[in-house]
């Protein structure tokens, strides 16, 4: 990407207080501007021959329009678009549930944090 597109990203990074919406990891290569809606008349990626050519194409539309996109970086937008695929009836009101729970709550994970502790390395 050219210097002046460089300049256009991170500017348009900047109404998203340069951080990714997830993780909060500050601005840097790779980020993405994650389309949350697409306004009808908007051309898409696919219009495009070049990723410059898009660039110039899309970063005004960030600035005009913030509220259409999330700033994501690489990881946390690979994880959106495949969470994104999720499809059907309360399929993804389960996978939520079933994260949720692996994190935070059974008998296994008390046990696991117990584990932890007991054997868990001195300091940090
Ligand atoms: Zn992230």
């Amino acid at each position: 990407m050219n210097e002046k597109l460089s300049r256009l990203r991170f500017r348009a990074a900047q109404q998203y207080e340069l951080r990714c919406f997830v993780c909060h990891r500050p601005y840097g290569p790779r980020f993405q501007f994650h389309h949350v809606e697409y306004p009808a008349d908007w051309k898409t990626y696919r219009d495009f021959k070049t990723n410059t050519k898009y660039n110039e194409y899309i970063i005004p539309r960030i600035m005009e329009r913030p509220d259409v996109f999330l700033l994501l970086c690489k990881p946390c937008h690979e994880l959106v678009s495949t969470v994104q695929r999720v499809r059907g009836q309360g399929k993804f009101e389960r996978l939520l549930d079933a994260c949720r729970r692996s994190r935070l709550g059974g008998a296994g994970s008390a046990r696991r944090a117990a584990g932890k502790r007991k054997s868990g390395r001195k300091g940090a």
